[in-house]
């Protein structure tokens, strides 16, 4: 399908996981993107990964510190530079956590704010004035379904993802006017490299608790950032979308 054609898009952490497999399918959609890493060396692997499958692709990665403003702002005007315009920021990148509340450190509630929050704050305050100047864009957050119920541990994690809801129902009424669509998609267990390294009876025990009978694939989360980054969804925003197989936890 060409539901992207000529549109270009950022997506951060795109060097694996689901970043990696919205990266693919925006491209397989006929998007130009831009994938963010926290490291060249990622970066270049995931490129060398995108071009053995379509030598073709045109795509670029950079890796700008998330938590720096400055470092954001400059990449996304090579971004611009490069490909000439920019409609759709898939805000992707995020870490996670379990500690238990009572060893929490102050350090590590700040980083992970930092990069689940700070980070979609930057990268999107950085890319809405150009969306704007455009005449509009799409922009896609990643929130969880923890943002939903709350987690019993790491209480880090779901918080930073009730944040995230809350920049995209807000953003969605603040910069609706100028024609931006802020949405977020909210995965359930998703068979990354984190579920993969679970033992197969967890895994096993997580799938019967979910309606669906199974943990979600990577690429079927990817597949709603499709649907929100197109022309498709021209009348959807400030949505949360729950890809989770109707989880409840
Ligand atoms: P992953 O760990 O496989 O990938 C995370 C990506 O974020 C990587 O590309 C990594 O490089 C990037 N990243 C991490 N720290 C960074 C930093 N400091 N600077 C730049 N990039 C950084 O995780 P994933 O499972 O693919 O998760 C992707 C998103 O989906 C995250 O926001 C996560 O919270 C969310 N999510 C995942 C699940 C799941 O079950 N896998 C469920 C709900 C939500």
């Amino acid at each position: 399908m060409n539901l992207l054609k000529d549109k270009v898009a950022i997506v951060t952490g795109g060097t694996r996981g689901i970043g990696y497999c919205i990266v693919k399918k925006f491209l397989d959609n006929g998007a130009k993107v831009a994938l963010f890493g926290s490291r060249q060396e990622t970066v270049d692997k995931a490129l060398a990964s995108l071009k053995a499958d379509n030598a073709d692709y045109p795509v670029i990665g950079l890796c700008p510190d998330l938590k720096s403003f400055d470092e954001v702002t400059k990449a996304i005007e090579d971004v611009k530079a490069e490909f000439g315009r920019i409609d759709i920021l898939a805000n992707n990148a995020g870490i996670s956590a379990r500690d238990s509340f009572y060893e929490y450190s102050p350090e590590a509630f700040e980083n992970i704010m930092d990069i689940n929050v700070k980070a979609v704050f930057n990268c999107t305050r950085a890319v809405a004035p150009i969306m704007k100047a455009q005449g509009g864009g799409s922009i896609i957050n990643t929130s969880s379904m923890v943002s939903i119920y709350g987690q019993a541990a790491g209480v880090g994690y779901p918080t930073s993802k009730f944040a995230v809801n809350g920049l995209t129902k807000s953003l969605a009424r603040e910069l609706g006017k100028d024609n931006i669509r802020v949405n977020a998609v909210a995965p359930g267990v998703t068979r990354t490299d984190m579920v993969a390294a679970l033992p197969p009876e967890m895994v096993a025990r997580i799938s019967a608790g979910i309606p669906l009978g199974r943990v979600g694939e990577p690429e079927e989360v990817a597949d709603c950032f499709v649907f929100l980054a197109s022309d498709m969804a021209s009348y959807v925003t400030g949505e949360i979308l729950s890809v989770d197989g109707a989880t409840q936890v």
